[in-house]
C-alpha cells in the first residue's frame, strides 16, 4: 500500500480524497462504526443532523470552496444568526452593538469598557503577540471585573473547564477578530448544508472509492512499526505494510501508535498537548422553547453552557424543533462517566428552570453524543507545543485539529491543514 491514512474524521478523509485525486494508492483505517469523527452525523425527526452542532462562517473561504469543488453548493444556504446570553433567569438579546448598551446585568462603565475591548480585538491584526497572556487576566485587566464575572468567565470555563486559567489571550483574540470579520453590516450570516454537513463525507467517501481508495471502518489502529521494506500498520489482529502513513487522529492516540518507532521526544511533545471532551444532547419537541440560535448559559451551575435551535436557524424538521444542550466537559469529570439516561435528566431539569414552560413529556427523540477529545486546550505557550506536520520521522505525517491556532479548530482550518500537507508530499 502507498499510503495509510489513520483516522476517518474530515482530515483523514480530506486527505484521502486530496491523494486519490493524484492517482495514488489509499487505505483509510477508522476506528469507530461511521466515519466523520466531530463531524460525524446521525438524524433527528427522520432527517440527517451533526451528532455536534455545526455551521460556518463567511469567512470559511477553503470549507465553501471544498463544498462547491464536491458539487454540493446549492446546499449551501446562508441564514442570518441570532445570540443570547442567559444570566439570572433571563435571556438577553447579544448580538448588535446596542444590545450591550442595554446589557444591565453589568455597569455602565463595564459595558464601554466592554464594547472597547472588543473593538481594540477586532481591529487588531497583531493578536498573536497576546499569546504569553492569559485570556482571564487580560480580560479582568482590561474590560473590568464585572463584565469579566458575567460575560468572559462563563465563555472561558464553558469551552476550557478546568483549563480555563490556562487559556491564552491570542486564542479570545482569533475568535473575536474572524467573527467580525465574518459580519456584515451588523447582520451575521451562518452557513448550513441542507441535508447536513455529512453530505460532505458522503460525497468524499463515494469518490475515494470511485479512484479505488479502501475505507475500513470499525478498525482500531494499535501500532506502527519499521520494516526494511516500509512501514507496518497494526490494527484490530491484522497488519498492513506501507510506504507512507498520515496520521490524522489525536495527539495522545499518535503518541501511543508510534511508540515502536522509538522517538521519546516526539511522543513527549504530543502528550503536551491537553483536551477537553464534549458532550451533546440533541432532542426533539414540537415546543418552541427560546427565541435565538445561539443561548449562551452564563450560570456557572449549568450542567450545559450552550442551547443551540438549529431549527432557528434552518427550520422546522418534520414539523419539529431541533434543540442541542452542549457542554464541554472533561473525561475525569463524573458528569462525562454518567449514563445517558442520567445525563438526560440532568440537562433537562435544567432546562426546565431555565425554559418553565419545557415538558419533557412533548420530547419526541433524544439523543446524547459524547467525544473525549473535542477541543485542545490553547494555553499560554500553545504555539511551542503544535507538532508539525511533517515529523522528522520518515514517511510519517501528523495531521490533527491540534495543528489549528491561533484559530478556532473548524472545518474550514482542517481543509487549510490537508492543503498544507500536499504541499510537503
Ligand atoms: C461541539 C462541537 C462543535 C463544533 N462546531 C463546529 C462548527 O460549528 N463549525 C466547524 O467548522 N467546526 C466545528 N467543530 C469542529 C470540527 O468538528 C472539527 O474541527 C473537525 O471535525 C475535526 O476533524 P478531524 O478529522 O481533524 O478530527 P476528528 O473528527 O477528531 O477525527 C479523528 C478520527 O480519528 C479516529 N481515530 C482515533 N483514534 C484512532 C485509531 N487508533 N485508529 C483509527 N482511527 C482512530 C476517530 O475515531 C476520528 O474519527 C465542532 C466540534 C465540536 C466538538
Amino acid at each position: 500500500m502507498k499510503n495509510v491514512i489513520i483516522g476517518g474524521g474530515i482530515s483523514g478523509m480530506l486527505t484521502g480524497y486530496e491523494l486519490v485525486k493524484k492517482g495514488e494508492e489509499v487505505l483509510i483505517l477508522e476506528k469507530e462504526e461511521i466515519l466523520g469523527g466531530l463531524l460525524a452525523t446521525d438524524t433527528i425527526s427522520q432527517i440527517p443532523i451533526e451528532r455536534f452542532y455545526h455551521h460556518i462562517f463567511k469567512t470559511d473561504k477553503k470549507a465553501v470552496k471544498l463544498i462547491k469543488d464536491l458539487g454540493l453548493i446549492d446546499k449551501l444556504k446562508w441564514f442570518d444568526s441570532s445570540m443570547s446570553i442567559y444570566f439570572d433567569d433571563k435571556f438577553y438579546p447579544f448580538r448588535k452593538p446596542i444590545d450591550l448598551v442595554k446589557f444591565k446585568p453589568i455597569s455602565l462603565l463595564d459595558r464601554v469598557r466592554t464594547g472597547l475591548i472588543t473593538l481594540y480585538l477586532q481591529k487588531n491584526r497583531n493578536g498573536e503577540k497576546l499569546s504569553n497572556i492569559p485570556a482571564y487576566l487580560w480580560i479582568k485587566k482590561y474590560g473590568g471585573k464585572q463584565a469579566y464575572e458575567v460575560i468572559w468567565k462563563p465563555l472561558l470555563v464553558s469551552k476550557f473547564g478546568k483549563y480555563y486559567k490556562q487559556v491564552s489571550m491570542t486564542w479570545l483574540w482569533g475568535r473575536i477578530y474572524l467573527r467580525a470579520s465574518s459580519t456584515e453590516g451588523q447582520e451575521e450570516k451562518l452557513g448550513y448544508l441542507t441535508g447536513s454537513f455529512g453530505s460532505i463525507l458522503e460525497r468524499l467517501t463515494d469518490k475515494i472509492k470511485q479512484k479505488g481508495g479502501i475505507i475500513k471502518t470499525d478498525v482500531k489502529v494499535s501500532k506502527i512499526s519499521r520494516k526494511r521494506s516500509g512501514l507496518e500498520i497494526r490494527y484490530n489482529d491484522k497488519i498492513v505494510g506501507t510506504d507512507r502513513v498520515i496520521i490524522c487522529t489525536s495527539n495522545d492516540q499518535m503518541a501511543k501508535m508510534i511508540e515502536k518507532l522509538g522517538n521519546k521526544k516526539i511522543q513527549k511533545k504530543l502528550n503536551q498537548v491537553n483536551y477537553i471532551g464534549a458532550i451533546n444532547l440533541l432532542f426533539s419537541t414540537k415546543q418552541n422553547l427560546v427565541d435565538y440560535y445561539w443561548n449562551n448559559i452564563n450560570d456557572m451551575k449549568s450542567p450545559f453552557v450552550a442551547l443551540v435551535k438549529h431549527s432557528q436557524l434552518v427550520g422546522k424538521y418534520n414539523g419539529n424543533h431541533i434543540y442541542y444542550l452542549g457542554a464541554y466537559v472533561s473525561e475525569e469529570d463524573v458528569l462525562f462517566s454518567k449514563s445517558n439516561q442520567q445525563i438526560k435528566q440532568i440537562f433537562f431539569d435544567y432546562l426546565k428552570k431555565i425554559c418553565p414552560k419545557f415538558n419533557q413529556k412533548e420530547v419526541k427523540e433524544v439523543k446524547i453524543f459524547k467525544s473525549s477529545r473535542a477541543q485542545q486546550i490553547t494555553d499560554t505557550n500553545y504555539s511551542q507545543k503544535i507538532m508539525d506536520i511533517k515529523t522528522g520521522i520518515e514517511n510519517v505525517y501528523f495531521l490533527n485539529f491540534s495543528q489549528i491556532y491561533p484559530w478556532d479548530r473548524g472545518l474550514n482550518w482542517a481543509i487549510d491543514k490537508v492543503d498544507e500537507l500536499m504541499e510537503l508530499l
